[in-house]
C-alpha cells in the first residue's frame, strides 16, 4: 500500500498554516478599510445641493367679460328655422354661440363661464362684446335674459 503523502507536496501548509490565514485576515482587514475611505471623499464631493425654485408660469388666459344673451331657432330668434348656422352647421344647443365675427372668429372655441361652445353663428344684433348662447327652447331663451359673464377666447381647433 502507498501512503497518501499530501503534506509533501503541499509544504507550506503544514509549516504556516496559522500564519496564511493571518495574512488573510490583514488583507481582508485592508480591503474593507479601502472602499469605507473612498466613500468618505465621495460624500464631501456630493454636498453641493442646487436649489431650483419653481417659477409660476401657470398663466391663466385672459378673460374679458361678454355680454351673455340667448336665441333658440325659431323664426322669432333667427327669422328662419332651418337651424343652419353662420357657417353652414347644424346649430347645436349646448355647442352652438352667435358672436360678431370681427371680435371673435367663426369656428374660435369660446369658454363662457367655465363651459365651452363654438363661435359658428352670428345675429344682426350679435356685435361687439356679446355672445348669443343657443338654447333649446323660447322659454329658455327668455328666461336666460342678459347676463355678464367671464369669456375666454380659446382660438380656432
Ligand atoms: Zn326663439
Amino acid at each position: 500500500m502507498v501512503p497518501i503523502l499530501c503534506c509533501s507536496v503541499l509544504l507550506p501548509c503544514s509549516s504556516g498554516s496559522g500564519d496564511l490565514s493571518n495574512q488573510l485576515r490583514e488583507q481582508l482587514a485592508k480591503e474593507q478599510q479601502r472602499p469605507l475611505a473612498t466613500q468618505k471623499t465621495k460624500s464631501v464631493t456630493s454636498t453641493k445641493v442646487t436649489t431650483v425654485k419653481p417659477k409660476a408660469s401657470t398663466v391663466k388666459p385672459q378673460s374679458t367679460v361678454y355680454k351673455i344673451t340667448a336665441y333658440c331657432l325659431c323664426k322669432q330668434c333667427c327669422g328662419k328655422t332651418d337651424g343652419i348656422t353662420a357657417s353652414g352647421t347644424k346649430a347645436k344647443p349646448g355647442r352652438t354661440v352667435a358672436v360678431d365675427p370681427r371680435v371673435i372668429p367663426l369656428g374660435s372655441k369660446v369658454l363662457i363661464g367655465g363651459k365651452t361652445y363654438i363661435a359658428e353663428d352670428t345675429g344682426n344684433h350679435i356685435k361687439g362684446n356679446r355672445i348669443d348662447v343657443l338654447l333649446s327652447t323660447h322659454e329658455q331663451a327668455i328666461r336666460h335674459g342678459v347676463q355678464n359673464k367671464p369669456v375666454v377666447i380659446l382660438g380656432r381647433t
